[in-house]
């Protein structure tokens, strides 16, 4: 006989992780106890040595899908000669847990809903232990129930039942909750005047919906705006109503197999959707859709995928249920604002956007939107990291000090270190409005408190006027600037496990430069703790600065007054007046609002520009993309020659000289647009590949915006794997700014210990 202790840590609470062990236990034969600690879930049990392993490896192979077992310490010990086996109390102490983002409605859950014998049918809020809300519910830890948002929900004796019976999926599962005891829906007109209430709320809005109005549905962490997909009508007043004229709405579909009907699904893809983090997966459409659905022309125009989930809570399994073909699920805000969490709130703000509110009394402690990724080369890379994902942390090599980090000024989210563990906050968004900059000091004020940090460094961008930067210099914690295109890289090293040295290719829109100007096609070499930046793109003027991030024509003028006395002539008819063509020249001339870039985006913007495949943009990276959709499946190796220049003392400049001269060229000769894009992105990959091979560094890490273009990561991988470079890349962090508040964190600890 002995005695076998484990240790386990990770997302082990709140997860039935307690009651599954004591079931294994029994299952074994074995006794002990097991308790949730300070440190995660401490188990004991005696027997014999040969069952104990039997034990141990069963824990292992069958822990409750949800949970994730960061580290676990297993000991020997003489036995302790227990004579049954007992979930103990939890004990206190300092607690280092995990809190679980939310998880989708599980297959159990799922059935009982739809099951007209059960207690639970047609009700919206069911959940158990392996599935339903947490971060969105949390208000303090430890996750008990009168820490969430469920203490105002007495629970029924059949609940409570159901709660204190380890054998139960419900044992411990913080939110349990039936028709008799938890939340209830009601149906409101736009004046908050309720129509409807419980199961017949819900029957009226599926009407609606399917009548094609537009109905605000206070969901998971915040609220949709669900509108018929097939319907051109409802699509064009909620793009009217939401002032959102091109950009891609995400689906929701009410099953796997209709998704396969309109879309191509791979078996990653379809695992991804059915996971219980229940993400938006950017699906390829379907060349051959003969189905009876019919979606609207107008949700992902001159797009070549849509943006796709499954229902993931009761009730948008029994919604979709009732109406049956897809519908539009969008962030319910306007364009750019944080998701609206509040009822009363969404009257306000969604007022004139939604016909009718579907709404509940489960009220929501933050905003966590839906998360957006998509498979590339088999595995997930996330584009926008919330729902299901956020706060999970990414783990470094060692224990360092608490490091806070306020991230970038677009697509911001906000990073904590503790320990070893690196938390990112859920997507916040844009810092361009007073929404989202509550939004940014809730979320500041929760992540910090939630666990009980005291950070012993802040980071934050070195741009001096971002509102992010401006809040961290007013706060009493050592700061640390970091610059932005360098934080990118730690993003991806934090992500990848890319230890340096190594060469960094930093690619994106627009990020502040050490010397002032705008940085954005940045090449590092990273040696220890030592960051040199050792090759840029050719730098050119934004004639009128941040208004070019939104008229890639500014970005060809700015490009093309380099090579050309005229850049109109170059330009497609009408894109600038002459008279504007002045203006901007005296601009450029004289250095006034008009600050020098070395951006990859602006490049992408220019030759989108010259192309005239976009001249003003809606949103971000609205004319790459275009450019990356043009090349389809017009396959070429050719590219346009890209010059190195090597100036003494200096960083190397890749001059795009004559590559836009070659793609002049080809677009006067009338070729197709989409062989130049190809041309155009193999250029791009073959000066990457050229930097690196001077750079001589094995190991070559790539971040920023611009490595969301799956065609240009396609290529840059295959060029340098051929040449026997190892290559990192986003996995579990966005490419993109949301990636910067973690990429911060490293980039301070590692100048801090440079000190
Ligand atoms: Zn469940
Ligand atoms: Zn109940
Ligand atoms: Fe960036």
């Amino acid at each position: 006989m002995q005695r076998l202790r484990l240790e386990i840590s990770g997302a082990v609470q709140g997860v039935g992780f307690r009651p599954f062990v004591y079931r294994l236990a029994h299952r074994y034969g074995l006794a002990g106890w097991v308790s949730n600690t300070s440190k995660g879930v401490v188990v004991e049990v005696d027997g014999d040595a040969a069952i104990l392993a039997k034990f141990a490896d069963a824990l292992l192979k069958e822990k409750p899908a949800i949970s994730i077992v960061q580290n676990i310490r297993s000991k020997y010990l003489l036995a302790a000669g227990y004579t049954s086996f007992k979930i103990l109390k939890s004990t206190g102490g300092k607690k280092m847990v995990f809190v679980l983002p939310d998880l989708a409605t599980c297959p159990e859950c799922s059935l009982e809903i739809l099951d007209p014998e059960n207690r639970r049918f047609r009700y919206p809020f069911t959940n158990c232990t392996n599935c339903g809300p947490r971060y969105s519910i949390i208000n303090t830890i430890p996750y008990d129930r009168p820490g969430t948002t469920m203490s105002r929900f007495r629970m029924c004796s059949k609940c409570r039942n159901e709660y204190d019976d380890p054998y139960d999926r419900r044992f411990h599962a913080q939110p349990n909750a039936c028709p008799e005891c938890g939340p209830h829906l009601e149906l409101w007109d736009s004046g908050g005047v309720t129509l409807a209430r419980r199961d017949d709320a819900l029957g009226k809005a599926a009407a609606e919906i399917l009548e094609g109005k537009i109905l605000a549905v206070k969901g998971l962490g915040g609220f949709h705006l669900i509108a018929l997909a097939s319907s051109d009508e409802a699509v064009r007043t909620l793009r009217s109503r939401k002032g959102r004229k091109m950009k891609p709405f995400a689906l929701m579909f009410t099953s796997i197999s209709q998704i396969s009907e309109l879309c191509v699904v791979s078996s990653e893809e379809r695992k991804s959707l059915q996971s219980p983090r229940s993400p938006i997966v950017l699906l390829k459409k379907r060349d051959d859709q003969n189905s009876p659905m019919h979606i609207s022309e107008l949700v992902s125009p001159s797009n070549p995928e849509y943006g796709v989930m499954l229902p993931y809570t009761p009730l948008h399994i029994l919604l979709m249920n009732e109406i049956g073909v897809p519908v539009i699920a969008t962030s319910g805000n306007l364009s750019d604002e944080p998701i609206c969490t509040d009822e009363i709130e969404a009257l306000e703000r969604l007022r004139g956007i939604a016909d009718y509110f579907l709404v509940h009394n489960r009220p929501i402690t933050r905003h966590v939107d839906d998360s957006i990724l998509r498979i590339f080369n088999g595995r997930e890379m996330i584009l926008r990291r919330a729902r299901g994902y956020a706060p999970l942390p990414l783990s470094m090599d060692e224990e360092a000090e608490s490091v806070f980090a306020t991230g970038a000024h677009l697509k911001n989210t906000l990073a904590l270190s503790i320990g070893k563990n690196v938390f990112t906050s859920q997507h916040i968004g844009d810092l361009e409005t007073v929404q989202a900059l509550e939004a940014f000091d809730e979320v500041w004020n929760s992540i910090g408190a939630l666990y009980n940090a005291h950070p012993d460094i802040i980071a934050f961008d070195m741009h001096p006027d971002y509102i992010s930067s401006v809040k961290a210099r007013e706060s009493h914690i050592r700061g640390i600037p970091v610059q932005h295109h360098i934080a990118h890289i730690y993003s991806c090293m934090l992500d990848s496990g890319a230890r340096p040295p190594l060469l960094g290719v930093s690619w994106d829109g627009t990020g502040y430069g050490t010397d002032g100007t705008v940085w954005g096609g940045e090449f590092f070499r990273i040696e220890g703790g030592t960051v040199s930046r050792i090759a840029h793109l050719r730098r050119f003027r934004l004639p009128g600065g941040d208004k070019a991030a939104r008229e890639p024509r500014r970005s060809a003028f700015g490009l093309l007054l380099k090579l050309y006395d005229d850049p109109l002539e170059h330009l497609p008819p009408g894109t600038f007046s002459q008279g504007e063509s002045d203006i901007m020249k005296k601009m450029i001339s004289s250095k006034l609002n008009s600050p020098l870039t070395s951006s990859a985006g602006r490049l992408f913007d220019a030759v989108a520009s010259i192309l005239d495949l976009h001249q003003i943009i809606e949103f971000e990276g609205q004319a790459a993309m275009s450019l990356e959709h043009m090349i389809g499946d017009k396959k070429t190796e050719e590219s346009y020659p890209v010059e190195i220049q090597r100036p003494e003392g200096e960083p190397m400049i890749i001059d795009w000289a004559p590559l836009i001269e070659g793609i002049i060229i080809d677009a006067s000769e009338g070729m197709d647009t989409g062989i130049i894009s190809a041309k155009f992105h193999n250029a791009l990959a073959e000066s990457i590949a050229a930097v690196a091979e001077t750079a001589g560094e094995k190991k070559v890490v790539l971040s920023g915006g611009c490595f969301q273009n799956v065609y240009l990561l396609q290529k840059v991988q295959d060029r340098l794997e051929n040449m026997g470079y190892e290559l990192f890349i986003h996995r579990n962090l966005p490419p993109n700014d949301g990636g910067i508040a973690p990429g911060q964190v490293m980039a301070a600890l590692m100048m801090n210990s440079e000190k």
